[in-house]
């Protein structure tokens, strides 16, 4: 934080990938960490590898319901074996298999001693306590191996992997109880402006209901980390500093929405400037242009702009992978886009990356876009009824009806 010349000047514009970047170097992730119950885990980050305490699967065993047989003695087409057991998944036969016997065996139940091969049931003709079978294709064909999946000391999970329902099953299959997480970040966020109003009272004139402590809310929660609301702030520089003097004793992250811009109300600017090290971005981006980051005490400081669509589209493309690397999860997982035809025109000034809202849905076999609606910066709606962002370059123009663009499903945005 010494070097203030990687932060980007105020007078220049950034691109969002500079942004990003500076962002991203700036910030390391929480220290801390807690031994969980396993569900407990799902969507926190490991802070240690998960060991295989044994090989997985801990014995050779049977892909297949089928035969254990010994390879050498398929030789001809049709061979006649002796019956001598059963093994189940759970209860292995006991005894070794001999030159020309086989035993019956289900998926899952230990390979038979002597056996090396499995021949599976739809090739076998029972007769008797024999079994006429064909020639073998491959020796060890239908075995699973000991540790083919896993091998006993190897790390099973990587410390920075996020947990899902995958690493959760995974996990218990190596037999572990509880795993050690990193601490959950918590992260302030107040909204800024006279005109807000809060939920729950009627409103007077000119005044709009606060949004954008619901969609921080909304987006914070599904990525996990601690929330802590402080509510909406006035545009009045002592009870701002008041603000952001308790959240950032209390928090390892602010953000607060509004006030970012140059209107005559807007203090947040200021107030995080005198109290803290911050810098004021122009983004090329579009919506939301103005933004503030930087570090007030212990704590890293986010000042989105205000406007609802703004909030949200900074949030995803700017901010979302400086907190998953604040939680500790690496790699930052890659977000997915892909190229489809757009079924209206779009208008664009070169210059700003935009991010209009924009419905995929499928015609004639094909995944296609069009846009959702009203795409003002105020307008939540788009955000509703969309379900994904279009991506326009900084150095793009206007889309014509029919021409490519990128698409970034909402799907797996967290
Ligand atoms: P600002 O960046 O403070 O100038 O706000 C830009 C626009 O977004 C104004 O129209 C505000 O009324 C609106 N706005 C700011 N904060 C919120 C909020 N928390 N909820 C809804 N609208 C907001
Ligand atoms: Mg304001």
């Amino acid at each position: 934080m010494t070097n203030t010349n990687n932060w980007g000047s105020t007078e220049t514009s950034l691109s969002v990938a500079k942004a990003r970047e500076i962002m991203l170097e700036a910030v390391t992730p929480v220290e801390g960490w807690e031994s969980v119950q396993i569900r407990s885990a799902l969507g926190r980050v490991l802070s240690r590898d998960v060991v295989a305490p044994f090989d997985v699967p801990a014995h050779d065993n049977s892909a297949m319901d089928g035969f254990a047989v010994r390879a050498a003695d398929l030789s001809g087409n049709e061979t006649r074996l002796t019956i001598v057991g059963t093994a189940f998944a759970g209860a292995a036969f006991s005894g070794v298999v001999g030159a020309g016997q086989a035993v019956r065996v289900m998926t899952g139940a230990v390979l038979p001693r002597g056996a090396d091969s499995i021949v599976v049931q739809e090739e076998a003709r029972v007769e008797g306590d024999t079994v006429i079978l064909p020639a073998i294709k491959r020796v060890g064909q239908h075995v699973r191996r000991a540790g083919e999946d896993l091998a006993a000391g190897k790390s099973a999970l990587l410390a920075g992997k996020r947990i899902g329902p995958a690493e959760l099953g995974l996990m218990a299959s190596l037999g572990y109880a509880e795993v050690a997480v990193r601490r959950r970040p918590r992260i302030a966020f107040f909204s800024t402006g006279d005109e807000l109003a809060s939920i729950g009272r009627t409103l007077a004139p000119g005044e709009v209901y606060d949004s954008n402590r619901y969609t921080l809310y909304g987006v914070l929660t599904r990525l996990g980390v601690e929330v802590l609301d402080m509510g909406v702030v006035r545009d009045d520089p002592v009870i701002m500093e008041q603000a952001f003097t308790e959240a950032a004793k209390q928090a390892d992250a602010i953000i607060t929405t509004g006030g970012v811009s140059v209107g005559e109300a807007d203090f947040v600017k200021d107030i995080m400037s005198r109290m803290g090290e911050v810098r004021f971005w122009k983004i090329d981006i579009k919506p939301g242009r103005p933004m503030a980051f930087g570090r007030l005490g212990n704590a890293w400081l986010f000042g989105l702009p205000g406007n609802p669509v703004a909030v949200m589209v900074n949030y995803y493309q700017i901010v979302l992978d400086t907190l998953i690397k604040l939680q500790g999860e690496t790699p930052i997982p890659p977000r997915p886009s892909f190229r489809v035809t757009c079924t209206e025109p779009i208008r664009k000034l070169t210059g700003r990356r935009e991010f209009p809202r924009g419905v995929l849905f499928q015609a004639e076999g094909q995944w296609k876009v069009k846009l959702s609606g009203n795409q003002g910066s105020g307008v939540l709606r788009s955000m509703v009824e969309a379900n994904c962002f279009i991506i326009l370059p900084e150095d793009g123009n206007s889309v014509e009806m029919g021409d490519l663009v990128d698409v970034q499903p909402f799907e797996g945005l967290i």
